[in-house]
């Protein structure tokens, strides 16, 4: 699938589910309220979708949510998706607050996952309890040791935070090098409701290299995941460092994704909301072919890029829709 800029769709981003066993200060809300059962798409609806996202030249795929461990039932879907690795899917990926991944990190390899993401912002205890509002770091660390014993790449995703975790990216970059795992920082982006103020929070990647640079030898590297993450070798550790920066960068150009919500709403941009609503096609009753021109059809809306400004004036997110809804 060629989108209108000439850029190949080929990754597609699925969120399982709106809900989140934790509450993250950038992410979410405390109180958030989620969605009622009926309006999730069921698994098989998702893996219909996936189905012809993956006959349409999609040969990439990553689950993500809400946290998609806790969507009940959710390891049947990697199976089912797992098992047309070969068949068109080259890769079968996820994106984890890691809480339950001890638990299916097993299941997950058996599947034919390779690589996942963890999100983990800090190391302390304390400021992991803070800023998930309630989590605890032990099951998250565990279940990163069982995905490596299980096989399985880890990358840790950190959103950077202003005067919040900007201090805990030094002992991060060491602990990842120990334990053989690549760091990513990612740039705060104004996104949802969260009941606080954003640009308090955002703190450009740009000074965080900087720091890093003091105690690291950060080599360029060519490396490239055709996403928005610019990466360097980290000498010391022999692992890798990437830095998504959405805010500071116009990373548009070279965009290949596209993302589905746990209802069946296709968003061709993650800062836009020009969106296309499977769950009534498929709802409807239709056909493959049909679907196939309804995914053909939103493709060609997909714009040429994003449009991320936190409206300063008026305190409002730049897009309305939380993070949890597109997982990313
Ligand atoms: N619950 C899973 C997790 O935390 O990895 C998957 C979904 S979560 C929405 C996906 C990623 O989006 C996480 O790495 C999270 O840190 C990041 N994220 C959430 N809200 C964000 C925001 N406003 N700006 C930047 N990144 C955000
Ligand atoms: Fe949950 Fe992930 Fe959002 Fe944190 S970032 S509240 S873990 S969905």
């Amino acid at each position: 699938m060629i989108d209108p800029f000439g850029r190949a769709i080929t990754y597609l981003r699925v969120s399982v589910t709106d809900r989140c066993d934790l509450r993250c200060v950038y992410c979410m809300a405390e109180d958030m309220t989620f969605l009622p059962k009926r309006d999730l798409l069921t698994l098989e609806e998702l893996e219909r979708l996936c189905a012809a996202f993956i006959r349409l030249g999609t040969n990439k795929i990553r689950i993500t949510g809400g946290e998609p461990l806790v969507r009940r039932d959710v390891m049947q879907l990697f199976q089912r998706l797992g098992s047309r690795i070969g068949g068109g899917l080259d890769e079968l990926t996820l994106t984890t607050n890691g809480t339950q991944l001890a638990k299916h990190a097993q299941t997950l390899a058996a599947a034919g996952v390779r690589r996942i993401n963890v999100s983990l912002d800090t190391l302390d205890p304390i400021l992991f309890g803070q800023i998930t509002r309630w989590g605890k770091i032990e099951p998250i660390l565990d279940g990163i040791f069982a995905a490596k014993a299980a096989g399985l790449s880890v990358k840790i995703n950190a959103v950077a935070m202003k005067g919040v975790n900007e201090d805990q990216f030094d002992g991060m970059l060491a602990w990842c090098g120990e334990h053989g795992l690549d760091l990513c920082l990612i740039e705060t982006m104004p996104m949802g409701d969260i009941n606080g103020d954003r640009t308090d929070q955002y703190l450009p990647l740009s000074i965080v290299r900087s720091r890093l640079r003091k105690s690291w030898t950060l080599e360029d590297t060519d490396y490239r995941t055709g996403g928005p993450a610019r990466y360097f070798d980290v000498k010391e550790t022999g692992r890798r460092i990437g830095f998504i920066t959405p805010m500071t960068h116009n990373f548009c150009e070279s965009c290949n994704r596209v993302r589905l919500t746990c209802t069946g709403t296709l968003y061709m941009c993650l800062g836009q909301d020009d969106a296309a609503d499977f769950r009534s096609v498929l709802r409807a009753g239709a056909t493959d072919a049909e679907l196939d021109d309804a995914i053909r059809a939103a493709i060609a809306r997909k714009p040429k890029g994003h449009d991320f400004i936190i409206d300063r004036r008026h305190d409002k997110p730049a897009v309305a829709r939380h993070m949890s809804v597109t997982g990313g």
